[in-house]
C-alpha cells in the first residue's frame, strides 16, 4: 500500500509498504480522508529522533487523521461501515494500572503512530481498535476532524488548570498547540486568555479569536502586560507551551498567588526553574503529555460551534503532494498553523 515513509532523516519517499491490515474482532478499518501534518512529524523529518524516541528503520509518518469506517470487527458495535471518524493515535494496553486509573497516555506500554517503530497513518487505510475511534457529528468535516488529535492536547490542558469561571489565563507561545490551549481555556470558561509570542503573524491569527489578547514579547513585556490585563494581580493559570528556556525566566512572576502553571512545551533540555519562587506562592504545577478521555468533548465542543478550528488550517495538500507538504511545513511559515493532506479525493 502507498504510504509516506520517513526513510532516514531528511529523507521521505511516498512508496508501496507492507502495513497490517487484519481486522481483530475489536479494531476498525479506517480510509483515511484527510491527516494533520504534526510538528512531531516535521521533527522525526528534520532531526530524526524527539527525546528517546530515534527512527531507527523506515517509517510512516502521521498521526492526525479522520477518515470512514470500512470495515468492523466481529466484537465491534459502536461503529459501522461508512461512519465517518477520527481516531485516537495511542494504543494503550488496556489491562495496565495506568489504564485502569485512566491514565492511559501515561501507560509505559502505550504505542502511538508515527512514533518510532511504530508506522503512522499516511497511506489510504488504517487498522484502529474501535474503542479509540470517535465518531464524527455531523456537522464536523474530516478536516475538523483530523485537528481534534493536537486540540485534545489544549483540552487535556485545561482539564490540567482546573479552570474556574472567569479566570485569567496566560499561554506561552503562539505554535499550533498554544492556540489549542487557548481555545480550550476560552472554551472551559476563561473570561480571557493573553497569549505571548515573539511572532506577529501567529499572533494575528490568535488575536482573531475573540477573548485572545495576543502580547508581542519582542515589543512588551509579557509580565507588565499580564498585570495591566490583572489588576497587578496575576494569571490564575499560566500554560507554557512554547518550550523555551527563556520564558521560564519570569514564568512563575506571571502567575498569580495560589495560581497554576501548566507545562505543556518541551524544552529542548533541561530548564532552571525557581522552587522557592513557585513554594513562596504556593504555585500549583500540573504536566500535560499528550490527552486521555478528551476526545469525545474535543468533538462535542466543535460540533456546539463553541470551538472553531477552521481558521487554523492553512493549507491542505494532496496525497501525491505529501513531500511537498512536509518540505513547506519544515520551513516553519510564520503565517502556517496547520497543514493538512487529503489522502481520499473524496470531498468533505
Ligand atoms: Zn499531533
Amino acid at each position: 500500500m502507498q504510504a509516506l515513509v520517513l526513510e532516514r532523516v531528511g529523507e521521505l519517499t511516498l512508496r508501496d509498504i507492507d502495513l497490517p491490515q487484519t481486522v481483530g474482532p475489536d479494531d476498525v478499518k479506517i480510509a483515511l480522508h484527510t491527516v494533520g501534518v504534526c510538528g512531531s512529524d516535521v521533527h522525526y523529518y528534520t532531526h530524526g529522533a524527539i527525546g528517546d524516541y530515534i527512527v531507527k528503520a523506515p517509517m510512516v509518518l502521521g498521526h492526525e487523521g479522520a477518515g470512514t469506517v470500512v470495515e468492523v470487527g466481529r466484537n465491534v458495535t459502536t461503529l459501522k461501515a461508512g461512519d465517518r471518524v477520527c481516531m485516537e493515535p495511542g494504543i494503550p494496553d488496556l489491562s495496565s494500572r495506568a489504564s485502569k486509573l485512566g491514565i492511559y497516555n501515561v501507560d509505559p506500554a502505550v504505542t502511538f503512530w508515527a512514533t518510532p517503530p511504530v508506522h503512522g497513518i499516511l497511506t489510504p487505510f488504517t487498522v484502529h481498535p474501535a474503542a479509540f475511534t470517535y465518531k464524527l457529528p455531523d456537522n464536523v468535516s474530516f478536516a475538523e476532524g483530523a485537528m481534534v488529535e493536537p486540540f485534545a492536547v489544549g483540552m487535556q490542558a485545561a482539564a490540567r488548570a482546573r479552570i474556574v469561571p472567569g479566570d485569567v489565563a496566560v499561554v506561552t507561545g503562539c505554535g499550533t498547540i498554544g492556540i489549542m490551549v487557548a481555545l480550550a481555556a476560552l472554551a472551559g470558561g476563561c473570561s480571557k486568555v493573553i497569549v505571548s509570542d515573539v511572532s506577529a503573524e501567529k499572533l494575528k491569527i490568535a488575536g482573531g479569536y475573540a477573548g485572545i489578547v495576543p502580547v508581542n514579547v519582542r515589543e512588551k513585556n509579557l509580565l507588565d502586560a499580564v498585570k495591566a490585563e490583572t489588576d497587578g494581580w496575576g494569571a490564575d493559570v499560566v500554560f507554557e507551551a512554547s518550550g523555551s528556556p527563556k520564558v521560564y525566566e519570569d514564568l512563575l512572576r506571571v502567575v498569580r498567588p495560589g495560581g497554576a502553571l501548566v507545562l505543556i512545551g518541551l524544552p529542548p533540555d533541561k530548564v532552571s526553574f525557581n522552587v522557592n519562587a513557585a513554594i513562596a506562592r504556593e504555585v500549583r504545577i500540573e504536566t500535560v503529555f499528550r490527552y486521555a478521555n478528551v476526545f469525545d468533548r474535543a468533538l462535542a465542543l466543535i460540533a456546539s460551534g463553541k470551538v472553531n478550528l477552521k481558521p487554523l488550517i492553512s493549507e491542505t495538500f494532496a496525497f501525491k503532494d505529501s513531500i511537498a507538504a512536509f518540505e513547506r511545513a519544515a520551513k516553519g511559515l510564520p503565517t502556517d498553523i496547520k497543514l493538512q493532506i487529503r489522502v481520499s479525493p473524496e470531498k468533505a
